[in-house]
C-alpha cells in the first residue's frame, strides 16, 4: 500500500509499505479514505514537534481520517465490511487513573495516530484500529463530513465544557477549522451572541456563513474596543482559537467578572507570559482542552441531524501524491484554506 512519511522537517514523500493485518479480535481494517491536514500535523510539519513531542524521522502523519470498513476481527459485533465510518485517533488503554475517572482524553497511555512515538499516522491507505474507535456514520453522511467530525468533536467539547448558557455572549478568537468548529457547535448549542475574529478574511467571510454575529480583524479593528462598544458588561466566555498569546490578552479584556476562558489553540512556544491581574481582579476561569473526550458520536448526530453542517469547512483537496503541496499551502495559510483533505479514495 502506499503511504506518506515526513523523511525530514518540510519534507514529506510517499512509499510504499506492506498493508497491515488484522490481529487483535477487536480490531478493524480500514481503508482509509479521506485525510484532514490539522494544523498540530502542520506543527509537526514545520517545527519536527510540539513542545517536548518530537517526530523521529521517518514518521507516518495524520489523525483526522474517516474510511471504510474492510474486515473486522471476530469479536466486532458493531461493525461490518462497508460500513463507513469517522475515527476518533485517540487510542486509550482504558486501564489507568485517567481512564478510570472517565478522562481517557489524558489517559497515562494514550497512543495518537500520528503522534510521534505513538500510533501510525492516517496518511495512508489501510490501517488497522480498535473497532471502539470507528464510528459508524449514516448513509446520509459524506466521508468528507466524516473527516470532519474529529476537529468538530474538539469544538463540541470546548464548548461543553464551557458550560454554556442558553443566549450565552460569547467570543471566538481564531478561525482555523477548530474555532468554526466551536462556533458552529455554539450556534446549535442555543441561541449564543458570537463574536468571531482571525487575521484573514476569507476566514472571516465563512465564519459569517456559519452563523458569526460579528467579525473582526485585529489587523484592522481594535477588537477590545469594538466588540466592548456593544457589550459594555463584558462577556461570558471566549475562546482562545489562534494559539497566538496576543489574543489571551484580548479574551481578558472582553471577559465580564466571572466569565471564562477556554484555551483551544496551540502556542508556537513553550511558554507565553499574560496579566495575571486582570485574571484576579475579574476572578476569571481558565479551563484547558485537550482535545476531546466522548464527543464523536455527539458530533456525528449534530451532523446527520443536519443542526450542523461543516461543509464551508472543507475548501481544498489533494490526491495523495500531492500531499506536500497541501501540507505547505496550510503551513502558509494560502488561498483562503480553512480545511485541506487528502483524497486517498475517490468513493464519496
Ligand atoms: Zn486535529
Ligand atoms: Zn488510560
Amino acid at each position: 500500500m502506499k503511504l506518506a512519511y515526513l523523511t525530514a522537517r518540510r519534507k514529506l514523500e510517499i512509499g510504499e509499505a506492506e498493508e497491515p493485518r488484522l490481529s487483535q479480535g477487536d480490531d478493524v481494517l480500514l481503508r482509509i479514505d479521506r485525510v484532514g491536514v490539522c494544523g498540530s500535523d502542520v506543527h509537526y510539519y514545520t517545527q519536527g514537534r510540539i513542545g517536548d513531542d518530537i517526530v523521529r524521522y521517518p514518521a507516518t502523519v495524520g489523525h483526522e481520517c474517516s474510511g471504510s470498513v474492510v474486515e473486522v476481527g471476530p469479536a466486532v459485533e458493531r461493525l461490518r465490511p462497508a460500513d463507513r465510518v469517522a475515527v476518533d485517533p485517540a487510542m486509550v488503554c482504558g486501564d489507568c487513573d485517567q481512564c478510570r475517572a472517565g478522562r481517557p482524553n489524558t489517559c497515562r497511555n494514550l497512543q495518537f495516530m500520528g503522534c510521534p512515538g505513538q500510533a501510525p499516522g492516517a496518511v495512508a491507505e489501510y490501517r488497522v484500529l480498535p473497532a471502539e474507535n470507528c464510528f459508524a456514520i449514516p448513509r446520509t453522511m459524506s466521508l468528507d463530513e466524516a473527516v470532519l467530525v474529529e476537529p468538530l468533536s474538539v469544538g463540541l467539547y470546548a464548548t461543553r465544557l464551557a458550560r454554556l448558557a442558553v443566549a450565552a455572549r460569547i467570543a471566538v478568537l481564531g478561525s482555523g477549522p477548530i474555532g468554526l468548529a466551536v462556533l458552529l457547535c455554539a450556534k446549535a448549542a442555543g441561541r449564543c451572541t458570537i463574536y468571531q475574529t482571525d487575521l484573514i478574511e476569507e476566514r472571516l467571510e465563512v465564519a459569517r456563513a456559519c452563523g458569526a454575529d460579528w467579525t473582526g480583524n485585529p489587523t484592522r479593528d481594535d477588537i477590545p474596543a469594538a466588540i466592548g462598544r456593544r457589550e459594555p458588561r463584558g462577556l461570558d466566555v471566549v475562546f482562545e482559537c489562534s494559539g497566538d498569546p496576543a489574543c489571551i490578552d484580548q479574551a481578558q479584556a472582553l471577559l465580564a467578572p466571572g466569565g471564562r476562558l477556554v484555551l483551544v489553540g496551540i502556542p508556537a512556544t513553550l511558554q507565553i507570559s499574560f496579566d495575571v491581574h486582570t485574571m484576579r481582579r475579574k476572578e476569571l476561569t481558565l479551563l484547558n482542552v485537550r482535545r476531546q473526550r466522548g464527543c464523536l458520536r455527539p458530533a456525528i448526530d449534530l451532523v446527520s441531524q443536519g443542526r450542523i453542517d461543516p461543509s464551508p469547512l472543507l475548501t481544498h483537496r489533494f490526491p495523495l501524491e500531492r500531499i506536500a503541496e497541501a501540507f505547505e499551502l496550510v503551513a502558509g495559510y494560502g488561498d483562503g484554506v480553512i480545511k485541506a483533505v487528502i483524497e486517498l479514495s475517490a468513493t464519496a
